[in-house]
């Protein structure tokens, strides 16, 4: 921490003792953290919560990512990734595909296979349902956190049914989290005019309630860097925070820096990595009921997603493998990282690594819990 006098030169005493004491920051307090010039002072009070909560640790997880189609109805702005169906680009992966790319990897120690895709105008929720239950025969134990809450919505329209009931019949087929994606900015300023097509910021906190009501756990994502002002940031935040309040369901915050290239969001800017810190630093403080935040190296580039675990990240993601939707968006980074560097670099960051499972479950632990499904099967 940095001594006093810098934060009363900053005017931010007082939320230096809150943060110090453990209090709850206020949304005016919030956004004079964003705006405040000095960013190694922001850092040094993020750095000291997330030294309380979580000491020298610092979490990966050795998962695989599978984008199952980028075909979507929906257009929005900002993404890269979306295709319309049969234009140059657009891909689509069998059940039997998906499958295939899963025993590719039969012989890495994965605990967590990570699926999202598109708004398919046509995949029906059974396919999704066969492909979880055929990933949970071929690979017991896995944790298999898959689909945003746009696209459990999405999946509602399609069947004619409640959201609700699409959880519930995903969760019967195996799955066990959502990642959190589809979040954006909840502003709806900001999603009429990038994203008008797409689940409402009240729809995706409404589908995220009813997983955490059902049991199933969530992250929580926030695209940050296109249009949105620093107070819809903030407001963001504290949509997440209340709703953590209630039902204690998200286990990790990931902010994502939007990128802009082949994105049709004029006059993006793109974001600086002080703004990226800064944006890190200030949601590990006001996140103060979210116990992890991610610095996910796939759009923060590895470099900064080191730095980052000194302004209040905890956690670096991880072996990724195959990374579509960042990249089609122009993100720097590598498409996969090995358990090794993945720890190297948290060790010379001056952390200690900790490999977990999707939950923040140390993985000694799953694998014991692994071992003992594979005995009931
Ligand atoms: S962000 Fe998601 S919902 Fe929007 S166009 Fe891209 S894939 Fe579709």
């Amino acid at each position: 921490m940095l001594p006093p006098s810098v934060y009363e030169r900053l005017g931010l005493a007082r939320v230096r003792e809150k943060v110090l004491a453990g209090e709850r920051l206020n949304l005016e307090e919030g956004l004079r953290l964003l705006d405040c010039p000095d960013l190694l002072a922001v850092g040094a009070l993020a750095h000291h919560v997330r030294t309380r909560l979580h000491g020298p640790t610092t979490y990966y997880v050795v998962n695989q990512h599978i984008n199952y189609s980028n075909v979507c109805v929906n257009g929005c702005r900002f993404c890269a990734f979306a295709r319309e169906r049969g234009r140059p680009g657009a891909f689509e992966l069998s059940v039997e595909e998906i499958l295939q790319k899963v025993r590719e990897r039969l012989h890495d120690p994965i605990t967590e296979i990570h699926i999202v895709g598109g708004c398919h105008p046509d995949l029906r929720l059974e396919t999704f349902e066969r492909l979880l239950r055929e990933i949970r025969r071929i690979r017991p134990g896995v944790r298999l956190k898959a689909f945003t809450a746009v696209e459990i919505d999405h999946f509602a329209r399609l069947e004619g049914i409640s959201t609700r009931a699409v959880l519930q019949r995903l969760q019967a087929a195996g799955l066990d989290m959502l990642p959190g994606g589809g979040a954006e900015v909840f502003s709806p300023r900001i999603r009429r005019l990038l994203c008008p097509d797409k689940l409402s910021g009240d729809g995706w906190l409404r589908v995220v309630r009813e997983a955490h009501e059902l049991g199933i756990k969530t992250n929580a994502t926030m695209l940050f860097g296109h249009k949105e002002t620093l107070e819809e940031r903030l407001e963001h935040l504290d949509a997440l925070r209340r709703l953590q309040d209630e039902t204690d369901g998200f286990v990790c915050f990931i902010p994502l820096p939007f990128q802009p290239h082949n994105t049709k969001v004029e006059d993006a800017r793109g974001t600086t990595g002080v703004e990226e810190l800064r944006t890190i630093a200030v949601s590990r403080l006001m996140l103060d009921n979210i116990p992890h935040i991610k610095a996910y190296w796939v759009m923060l580039t590895v470099k900064l997603a080191q730095v980052a675990l000194h302004f209040g990240a905890d956690d670096l993601d991880g072996t990724v493998v195959e990374e579509k939707i960042g990249h089609m968006a122009g993100a720097e980074s590598e498409q996969a990282l090995t358990r090794t560097e993945l720890e190297r670099l948290i060790r010379e960051a001056g952390f200690e690594p900790v490999e977990r499972d999707c939950f923040f479950e140390k993985v000694q632990k799953v694998q014991g819990e692994m071992l003992k499904a594979k005995g009931q099967r």
